[in-house]
């Protein structure tokens, strides 16, 4: 366990271009739920499956129940950042960190102070009226009931990458730049499952790759430094001056 610190610690202190690829795992912590472990939102009962109920066709079908169950276990504004967001953030100050690509959709990233964050797969705090693009934020939408509808009649609809939406082509390019640049990239919190976020692992060419996650996934034998724990729990032990906590 010392020596994966230490290892880490070394690899914070000797590169200046590191990149952090994360998922639900780093909010975890926070309290957000992971969607694919074992309590998280996909063994909830609900009456579609969570994959089903966050689709574009679900979406545009039953408008109703997907802002019910949207509003009841996707907008959490009780979380707050993490030792893992902390860090990151503190890293990205020091010169260190040149991005954060996250497949969260909680914000807590940036609320911890992270300035460059690349999220995949959008975000629960940008809504946008579809008739007239007027936005709307996280707090309109908690408070609304029924269809959120905008001034001028439309559907309000989150800034959220719904399962069978195709990712941002502005945000996957940043990622993909800020990726093959990286001498260093750390992938945190995420089994790599979800495509075609985990794709973009391919355009590493860097010279270190760290896994931390507590699950397996698929890049671990092409890690050189792999942390099976979680990664708040890692992240919060090494510090931007050299100097293990
Ligand atoms: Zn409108």
């Amino acid at each position: 366990m010392a020596g994966e610190v230490e290892k880490l610690q070394e690899l914070v202190d000797n590169y200046d271009n590191i990149v952090f690829f994360g998922g639900a795992g780093v909010s975890t912590e926070s309290g957000i739920p992971d969607f694919r472990s074992q309590d998280g939102l996909y063994h909830q009962k609900y009456d579609y499956p969570p994959e089903t109920i966050l689709s574009h066709t679900f979406f545009m079908r039953k408008p109703e129940e997907f802002f019910k169950f949207y509003r009841d276990k996707m907008l959490c504004d009780t979380a707050k950042p993490n030792a893992a967001h902390r860090k990151l953030a503190e890293l990205e100050a020091a010169g260190k960190l040149k991005a954060v690509i996250t497949q969260n959709i909680d914000n807590l990233h940036q609320m911890a102070g992270s300035k460059k964050v690349l999220e995949l797969h959008g975000s629960v705090h940008r809504n946008y009226c579809m008739k007239c693009h007027k936005f709307y934020d996280f707090a309109h939408i908690k408070a609304s009931t029924g269809v959120p509808r905008c001034e001028c009649g439309g559907i309000i609809k989150p800034d959220v990458v719904l399962y069978e939406e195709g990712l941002d082509n502005q945000t996957i390019n940043e990622a993909v730049k800020a990726i093959s640049e990286a001498q260093v990239l750390i992938i945190g919190g995420t089994s790599l499952a979800v495509y075609p976020a985990a794709g973009l692992i391919d355009y590493f060419r860097g010279e270190h790759l760290v896994v931390i996650n507590k699950s397996p996934t698929p890049r671990d034998r092409y890690a050189d430094l792999l942390i099976q724990e979680r990664s708040d729990r890692y992240l919060r032990r090494f510090t931007v001056d050299g100097k293990i906590l």
